[in-house]
């Protein structure tokens, strides 16, 4: 069941909080939209699901122009960051409402809402807690169980709001790999929102970076991350270095930006950026392209080494290199290197950043 959303534009008042949004969600595929706070993510969900209504566009799912369909109709399945569990209900009775509410025409008789039920929640490996209440359960096994509720009405999409927002590092990792899976095997069309770059690219099939009400990038996971299509989303996938860029003779500079923008460069051709391990790092300068920079700071602590370095124009750098760079240079805070930016992505016009 694909989803195809139209030139969607949703005011609040004056605030314009979508601008003309259009998207493409193939049947079967796991979309995440990401983006900081407050860029548009719910808003456009809560559309997809009926729950708000835009000023202009329209949303189509599986062919079907659906934009004018209660959300009661819409057959979406919807996971919010926070569990709304029934709390005076089993684990079971939470997963089975959805079924067990419908009129009786179209209610599954009770065998087979017992095994609808505990097929799914076999699925989200939780069969032996049916018979427990929420609040017996850790905050990851609420979501499971919010997510076969919303499964066991068979939604033609499913729709997650931030789901695993609540919880603390470790179950979260731990549930968007389990995510992956279930989608893996059941391939529910759904759209994820999350403000976390790193759940997203690693969750979804294809990434669509929002800001400020506005598509900013729609890619694979790869192709965001390692080709960012603009400076905001350079920035908001990763950790990333700026330097002023300009050609020579067709040969790209690039120097040391100081961190401002509209600085007067006339001459500068745009910005460089250049991702922690774009880096090569030396002792001596073994080419014009070198730029001499002191080790302020270092955190070996991890599979790769995290170098702070400040330049001569007072910029900071932050680098990345291999345990074995580390070891091979014997670097130590305070040392004077050189480090040559080797990827390094241009974007026209300075910005600020
Ligand atoms: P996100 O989920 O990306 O954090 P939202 O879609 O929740 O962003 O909100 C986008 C913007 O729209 C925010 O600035 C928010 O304050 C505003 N907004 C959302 N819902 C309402 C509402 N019901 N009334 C007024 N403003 C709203
Ligand atoms: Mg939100």
């Amino acid at each position: 069941m694909s989803i195809v959303v139209n030139n969607i534009t949703k005011e609040f008042g004056n605030f314009v909080a979508l601008r003309d949004v259009s998207l493409e969600i193939p049947s079967g595929g796991l979309m995440a939209l990401l983006g900081p706070s407050g860029s548009g993510k719910t808003t456009l969900l809560r559309i997809i699901a009926g729950l708000e209504v835009p000023n202009a566009g329209s949303i189509v799912i599986d062919g079907e122009d659906i934009s004018t369909q209660s959300a009661r109709d819409r057959s979406v399945g919807f996971v919010f960051q926070h569990y709304a569990l029934f709390k005076h209900m089993s684990v079971f009775e939470n997963v089975a409402f959805g079924l067990r509410v419908r009129p009786r025409t179209t209610r599954p008789a009770k065998s087979e809402i017992q095994d609808r039920v505990m097929t799914l929640l076999k699925l989200v490996q939780l069969e032996h807690m049916a018979h427990r209440y929420p609040s017996q359960l850790s905050g990851g096994q609420r979501q499971r169980v919010a997510l076969s509720r919303a499964l066991a009405v068979e939604p033609k999409v499913l729709l997650l709001d931030e789901p695993f927002g609540a919880l603390d590092a470790k179950v979260r990792k731990e549930l968007r790999r389990w995510l992956r899976r279930l989608h893996d095997e059941l391939h529910v069309t759904s759209v994820f929102v999350t403000h976390d770059q790193e759940e997203a690219l690693e969750v979804a099939d294809q990434i669509v970076v929002m800001s400020q009400g506005r598509i900013e990038q729609v890619g694979s996971p790869e192709e965001v991350y390692h080709h960012p299509a603009t400076p905001f989303v350079y920035h908001f996938l990763g950790d990333v270095n700026l330097f002023h860029v300009r050609y020579e003779d067709g040969a790209m500079v690039v120097t040391e930006h100081n961190g401002h923008s509209g600085n007067g460069h006339a001459k500068d051709a745009g910005v460089g950026f250049v991702r922690p391990h774009g880096f090569e790092i030396t002792r001596l300068a073994e080419s014009d392209k070198a730029i001499p920079a002191r080790i302020v700071h270092i955190n070996a602590a991890g599979p790769y080494v995290k170098l702070e370095l400040a330049g001569e124009q007072g910029g900071l750098f932050q680098v990345s290199v291999t345990q074995e760079t580390y070891k091979g240079l014997a670097l130590k805070r305070s040392d004077d290197v050189f480090v040559t930016p080797r990827e390094v992505r241009v974007f026209e016009h300075d910005y600020a950043i």
